[in-house]
């Protein structure tokens, strides 16, 4: 049996030599779970193994140039599926909210993308969803069995998002696949799953890339030096698709920062919310201070809308999940929260002493959310 070759796949030896060894001794399972936060390579290995798997080469494997390779890097290889979690816009779908043609298009160009940039970290015109037509058509695919070979390989990115329909479906085939299937369920959400879908699974836990391993990448992309002030700092945040998020979009960890800020205040944390506004005066730029509170603002907004029903779709940019503010428990409070926001940038605008912004805000947003009831989590 021809070696697997990891290309774009990077860091996680312990991964690769499990995959490896499984590949070469032909002992692969019928099903994996790769679990790890986001840019951490759950894709980049999954579709570097199912590559391996459907090459022709008679030498390493995956090639890259034989014609099965060249089919999957293009997403056209029968016996490979991919499902991930997309935005569909309203004219992706028909009348009845399943996908039109420009629906599959658009899913397969998305899919592309993906193997193209395994560890982009992605971002939604709004709350992504895996569409229920995608995920049929990939679990009959997987039932039908292979057409071309013996293997049929699947990967399922997102598989926490599955609603329950469909995730009872994936279960049935996770029990009884066809021989020669492969299935990798995704997720950087292993506590969300059914017992019943671990139980399936082999699970491989995707560490934190080394700071070494990072920067070595961004050095690759981007040139400049190990050394350089800038890549240095992002090489400790653990994930390489983080790291190339925050040095193409510098200054998107400050939305981050106000979400663990209003965190921090909601739980009453004091010393932390305090440790966390001595940071963020360290960075001495109110070009970044302004975007702090207009982020919280947009928070806020966003709250709002998650707590009305069927208003979802005015929700922008961050996922849900982050948005949810446990102490967020009366529309009154918007008002009052949006004032206290705007406070602060009406502040900033005049260059006030920021440590000062930041105390102020702080005390009025926790008087406003009510800390002292809150139950600790
Ligand atoms: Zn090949």
């Amino acid at each position: 049996m021809s070696q697997l070759q990891w290309n774009k796949f990077i860091g996680q030896e312990r991964i690769k030599n499990v995959l490896s060894s499984a590949f070469v001794n032909n002992t692969l399972g019928h099903a994996y779970l790769l679990c790890g936060d986001a840019g951490t390579g759950k894709f980049a290995a999954a579709f570097e193994l199912a590559m391996a798997l459907l090459c022709k080469s008679q030498d390493q494997k995956p090639c890259g140039s034989c014609d099965s390779c060249t089919r999957m890097l293009k997403y056209g290889h029968p016996d490979f599926h991919v499902v991930l979690p997309v935005a569909p816009e309203a004219e992706h779908k028909k009348k009845d909210g399943t996908l039109n043609d420009e629906g599959w298009k658009f899913i397969s160009e998305s899919v592309i993308r993906r193997i193209q940039n395994p560890y982009h970290i992605r971002t939604y015109s709004s709350i992504p969803s895996i569409p229920i037509d995608w995920i049929k058509e990939v679990n009959q695919s997987i039932l039908r069995g292979a057409l071309e070979g013996e293997r049929s390989i699947a990967i399922i990115d997102g598989i926490d998002m599955l609603n329950d329909d469909s995730a009872n479906a994936m279960l049935k085939t996770l029990e009884e696949p066809p021989a020669g299937t492969l299935i990798l369920l995704l997720t950087n959400k292993i506590h969300a799953l059914l017992p019943t879908i671990l139980s399936r699974c082999q699970i491989l836990r995707f560490a934190w890339l080394s700071p070494e391993e990072i920067s070595a990448e961004l050095v690759k992309m981007y040139g400049g030096s190990p050394d350089d002030k800038r890549i240095k700092d992002l090489s400790y945040c653990g994930s390489l698709g983080r790291a190339l998020h925050l040095h193409e979009n510098p200054g998107a960890d400050v939305i981050d920062d106000a979400i663990k800020f209003w965190t921090l205040c909601e739980r009453g944390m004091w010393n932390d919310v305090f440790e966390l506004c001595d940071q963020l005066v360290k960075l001495d730029d109110y070009g970044l201070y302004e975007k702090f509170f207009r982020e919280t603002m947009e928070l806020v907004r966003n709250a709002f809308f998650a707590k009305l029903e069927g208003t979802e779709n005015y929700i922008r940019g961050k996922s849900s999940s982050e948005i949810h503010f446990h102490t967020y428990d009366g529309l009154e409070k918007v008002e009052d929260l949006m004032e206290i926001c705007e406070k602060a940038l009406s502040r900033i605008a005049h260059r006030a002493n920021i440590s000062l912004v930041f105390a102020n805000f702080a005390i009025s947003l926790m008087e406003i959310v009510n800390v002292e009831k809150q139950q600790p989590c």
